[in-house]
C-alpha cells in the first residue's frame, strides 16, 4: 500500500517536472529566430546594416516579366568618349614611341645635312606615312629651318610638330554624322574586311552613343557568320541596346531594312549596321553594299559610312581602303589596333587615299578602348 502510494507520488513528480522543463525549452526557442533566418545572416548583411529587405514578388504581377531592377542592375555604364583619348594617350605614346623618337633623334643632331634629311624621310616612310606626304613634310621642314637658320633642337621640334599636325589635318570635321532627317534615326553603316575589328567597332560605337545618352538599335547585316550576329547581340545586351538579326545566310539588305524599321518604330536616335566584309570580288562587294545602302534609304538616309581599317596591315589596309572607296561612299575611317603597331603614319596615308578623315581609333581590346580621334593629341603622343 505504502509502496503503491510512493510509486504514484514519484510518477506525478516526473510528469510535473518534465512538463516544466519542456515549457522552459519551448520559451527559450521562441526567443531565438528560426534556424532558416539565422542561416541567411551573411557577412554582407552584417557589414551593410542598411541592406534592404529582399524584394518579395507581388503576386498580382505577371510572372514572366523580369523585375525592372534586374535588367538595369546588369547594364554597364560605358565611359564618356570625351576623356578617352587622354586615358589612352599613354598607350598611343608607347606604341608610337619609336616613330616619334626616330624623328626627334634626327632633329636633335644639331646639323641637318643631307644624311639627316634622308634619315628623317626613312623614318616617316617606315611609319607608313606614305611617299607623297613624306616628301611634302621634309620639303616644308627643310625650307622652314633653312629660311629661319634654325638648328636649335627645341625649335626644330616645334616646327616638326606643326608640320606633322598640318599633315594629319587639325581642322577636319571628325564628328560622327548620326543625326537623321525629320525625326528619323541617323543610320551609320560600318564596312570593312573581316578581321579588321568591324563588329567590335559597331559594339563600341553603341557604347559611345549610349554614354552620350542616345538611343541605339543594332543591325546584324553580316548574315554570313552567325558568330558575328551573336557577338553583336552580346555587345548590345551589355548596354541595353536591341539587335535586329536575320536568318544565317539571309539577305543582308533585308536585315538592314528591318533594323532601320525597328529604329523608326522605337523612335531611336541612331541605327548602327554591321555589314559582311568578304572581299571576294569587287563587283560582288559593290552589289552587296550598294544594295544594303539602297534598301535602307527607302526608309532613312544613311548619314555615315565608316570604313574600318586594321592599322597593323600597312599597305594591305590601304589597298582595302581603295577598293571600298570605289564601291561605297565612305565618309569616315575607323583605324583599329593602333595599339599594336608603331606605324601610326597610316593615319595620314589612309586619309589621303580616301580624302575623308579618321574619326575613331582603336587602342586596345577593352570595351571602351575606342576613342574619338584628335589630331593634336595624336601628334603630341607621337612626340611625347
Ligand atoms: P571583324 O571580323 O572585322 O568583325 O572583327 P572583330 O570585331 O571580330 O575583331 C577581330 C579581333 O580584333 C578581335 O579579337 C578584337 O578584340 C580585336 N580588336 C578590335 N579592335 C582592336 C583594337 O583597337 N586593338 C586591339 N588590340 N585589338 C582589337
Amino acid at each position: 500500500m505504502t509502496t503503491t502510494l510512493l510509486l504514484i507520488i514519484i510518477a506525478v513528480a516526473v510528469v510535473v517536472l518534465g512538463g516544466g522543463i519542456s515549457l522552459l525549452v519551448g520559451r527559450r526557442r521562441a526567443e531565438l529566430p528560426p534556424p532558416s533566418v539565422l542561416d541567411e545572416i551573411t557577412e554582407e548583411t552584417i557589414e551593410h546594416p542598411e541592406h534592404p529587405e529582399p524584394h518579395l514578388p507581388d503576386e498580382s504581377a505577371p510572372v514572366d516579366e523580369p523585375p525592372a531592377a534586374t535588367t538595369t542592375d546588369v547594364l554597364e555604364r560605358p565611359e564618356s568618349p570625351a576623356g578617352r583619348l587622354a586615358r589612352l594617350r599613354e598607350r598611343l605614346a608607347r606604341s608610337q614611341g619609336s616613330f616619334g623618337k626616330g624623328l626627334l633623334a634626327v632633329l636633335g643632331r644639331g646639323t641637318l645635312d643631307d644624311d639627316a634629311w634622308e634619315d628623317l624621310e626613312d623614318t616617316l616612310l617606315t611609319a607608313d606615312v606614305g611617299v607623297a606626304p613624306t616628301q611634302e613634310l621634309v620639303a616644308n621642314l627643310r625650307a622652314r629651318l633653312r629660311a629661319e637658320g634654325v638648328v636649335d633642337p627645341s625649335l626644330a621640334r616645334s616646327a616638326l610638330r606643326e608640320e606633322l599636325l598640318a599633315l594629319v589635318g587639325p581642322s577636319l570635321d571628325r564628328r560622327l554624322s548620326s543625326t537623321g532627317d525629320d525625326g528619323r534615326p541617323g543610320v551609320v553603316l560600318v564596312v570593312g574586311v573581316n578581321g579588321t575589328g568591324k563588329t567590335t567597332t559597331v559594339g563600341r560605337l553603341a557604347r559611345v552613343l549610349v554614354a552620350q545618352e542616345r538611343s541605339v538599335v543594332l543591325g546584324a547585316a553580316d548574315t554570313f557568320r552567325a558568330a558575328a550576329a551573336d557577338q553583336l547581340q552580346t555587345w548590345g545586351e551589355r548596354v541595353g541596346v536591341p539587335t535586329v538579326r536575320g536568318p544565317e545566310g539571309g539577305d543582308p539588305a533585308s536585315v538592314g531594312f528591318d533594323a532601320v524599321q525597328r529604329g523608326i518604330a522605337d523612335g531611336a536616335d541612331v541605327v548602327l549596321v554591321d555589314t559582311a566584309g568578304r572581299l571576294h570580288t569587287k563587283s560582288g562587294l559593290m552589289d552587296e553594299l550598294g544594295k544594303v545602302k539602297r534598301v535602307i534609304e527607302k526608309q532613312a538616309r544613311v548619314t555615315e559610312v565608316l570604313l574600318v581599317i586594321d592599322a597593323t596591315t600597312g599597305q594591305n589596309g590601304l589597298t582595302q581602303a581603295r577598293v571600298f572607296g570605289e564601291v561605297v561612299d565612305v565618309t569616315g575611317i575607323v583605324l583599329t589596333k593602333l595599339d599594336g603597331t608603331a606605324k601610326g603614319g597610316i593615319v595620314v596615308a589612309v586619309q589621303r587615299e580616301l580624302g575623308v578623315p579618321v574619326k575613331f581609333v582603336g587602342l586596345g581590346e577593352g570595351a571602351d578602348d575606342l576613342a574619338p580621334f584628335d589630331a593634336e593629341d595624336f601628334v603630341d603622343a607621337l612626340l611625347a
